[in-house]
């Protein structure tokens, strides 16, 4: 079997689906309109300080030692992981919370803010590690072609875990708002707001709690470039900065693309780009979903970012710190109800260099900010100059330190970055979101309904956002264009 696969893009799901095309013997090229592959996760290197500029949160492990399992291979083999103590810290306006790297640490810090809370606690993450049991081994594995998958012996007897929010049953059993903050966060990876996600995914909090916060040794860039490595090995070749201008279909069926002005032949096309904008490089008539189908869909938000290097090292900060010492409900309130930017936003920094001194030079802080914004916002400099001093600012207070005449350099991404680097609708950073009526079945589907022949893979189809379903999607592409063969 040497069947040809043109692959668009080379984020994590591209790249998962192109090892497993290659493994299965298929012939796999990839297209990579950026200089360097990796898509959202590629690397920022500058003046010794090294940045992701995308994902920084390595969470359930067993995710990707299950990709490189899958190869005869393992997570060491390519790159060195480290478990964070403590996992993150969390400032409020009046105390902090630090996650520990167990259970036991995390139940006395909760004890600590809300008597009699770590019972509830143990209760909740055993719930929870079920259904990550549930989702992850089963559910999850399955290609969103219809509404059965979801049934199994397990799911019916949670059915109603499928209609409840995560929100309403974390307040059923924790008063403490900041306890209540602090279990919403981990939902906060799907995209949604914790009110309209589901409380099966509750596993997501076991994901945060149970299997821990890593850290891949040089940061996520490892995964990439560990992952590029076994593409290479299985024969994947890779074409960078090549933009692809068109998908090319004959008689209902694609037959390559268009790079360059220059047409591809092959018997197979995936893309991993952003589904709306793959959409685009097909005539009208082959396109699945219309502009007011996707108008309509909760997509994740888009992120102000900025990567500053530092020329100390800093106090009271850990390796991730989240900010929520302001309005969580206002905040999420102009990201989904009514999109603006931020009065008073929540924020999250990353110093990856206080476990890591490869990544910044001795002495200095490799420092990663990010605002979760609307999609689709006006993005001018001056906006992002004003929300970079209240950040600081805020920063600066909430941890007890000067830092603004510390600063070598900062670099910033936003909207505008999104869509020109990614091609992403309205500027999402990380796809399309996981409410009850965008799970499985009902998201964007692996397969294309108008033209044979022609896949898709990445955050915004099956099953979403996050690396981690990034590289079960690529599995699951890969599955379904092996049937088609
Ligand atoms: C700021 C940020 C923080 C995040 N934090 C985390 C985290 O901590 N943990 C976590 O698990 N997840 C996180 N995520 C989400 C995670 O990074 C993504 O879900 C994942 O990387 C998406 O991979 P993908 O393959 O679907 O898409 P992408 O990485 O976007 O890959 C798509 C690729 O297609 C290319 N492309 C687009 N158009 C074309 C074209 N016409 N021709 C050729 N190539 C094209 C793009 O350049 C890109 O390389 C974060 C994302 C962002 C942006």
């Amino acid at each position: 079997m040497d069947k040809k696969v043109s692959v668009i893009g080379s984020g994590f799901s591209s790249l998962s689906a192109s090892c497993y095309l290659a493994k299965m013997g298929f012939e796999v090229s990839v297209y990579e309109k950026n200089h360097t592959v990796g898509g959202r996760a590629r690397q920022l290197m500058k003046e010794g300080f090294t940045f992701d500029i995308g994902p920084s949160w390595y969470w359930m492990p067993d995710i990707f030692d299950k990709f490189f399992a899958d190869f005869g291979k393992k997570t060491s083999d390519y790159y060195a992981l480290d478990k964070l103590s403590p996992a993150y810290r969390i400032f409020f306006s009046d105390d902090i919370i630090t996650i520990g790297d167990s259970m036991d640490k995390i139940c006395t810090e909760f004890e600590r803010i809300e008597e009699g809370s770590s019972k509830h606690l143990r209760k909740f993450i055993a719930d929870a590690q079920e259904n990550y049991d549930i989702a992850i081994n089963k559910v999850v594995l399955r290609p969103g072609l219809s509404p059965f998958e979801l049934v199994t012996k397990e799911t019916v007897l949670k059915v109603d875990q499928f209609f409840k929010s995560i929100s309403g049953q974390v307040r059923k059993k924790f008063k403490n708002p900041k306890l209540i903050s602090t279990l919403e966060f981990p939902v906060l990876f799907l995209g949604a707001k914790p009110s309209k996600t589901p409380s099966f995914y509750s596993f997501m909090n076991f994901a945060d709690f149970g299997l821990g916060t890593w850290h891949p040794r040089g940061g996520m860039y490892e995964v990439i470039k560990a992952m590029h490595s076994l593409a290479l090995e299985l024969g994947v070749i890779f074409h960078t900065d090549s933009a692809v201008e068109k998908i090319r279909v004959t008689k209902g069926k694609a037959i390559g693309i268009i790079v360059d002005g220059k047409s591809i032949d092959s018997d197979f096309v995936l893309t991993g780009a952003d589904y709306h904008h793959s959409e685009t490089l097909l005539d009208k008539q082959y396109r699945q979903y219309s502009e007011a189908f996707w108008s309509k869909k909760t997509f994740a938000p888009s992120s102000l970012l900025f990567y500053v290097g530092f020329d100390k090292k800093l106090e009271n900060v850990e390796h991730h710190n989240l900010f929520f010492d302001t309005d969580f409900e206002l905040h999420a309130e102009e990201i989904y109800d009514k999109p603006q930017w931020p009065s008073d936003p929540l924020f999250y920094v990353n110093f990856p260099s206080i476990t890591d001194a490869t990544m910044a030079p001795d002495g200095c802080e490799t420092g990663f900010f990010l605002i979760p914004i609307a999609p689709g916002l006006e993005d001018t400099p001056e906006l992002r100059k004003q929300y970079f001093d209240l950040l600081l600012a805020r920063f600066q207070e909430r941890t007890g330190q000067e830092v603004e005449n510390n600063i070598i350099f900062k670099e910033s991404f936003c909207v505008n970055d999104f869509v020109e680097e990614y091609n992403s609708y309205k500027g999402n950073a990380y796809g399309m979101a996981n409410t009850l009526l965008q799970t499985a079945f009902l998201r964007p589907k692996l397969q294309s309904k108008k033209v044979k022949n022609l896949f898709f893979t990445g955050q915004l189809t099956v099953p979403g956002p996050g690396v981690p379903p990034a590289l079960i999607s690529g599995k699951l592409v890969s599955e379904l264009i092996a049937k088609a063969n």
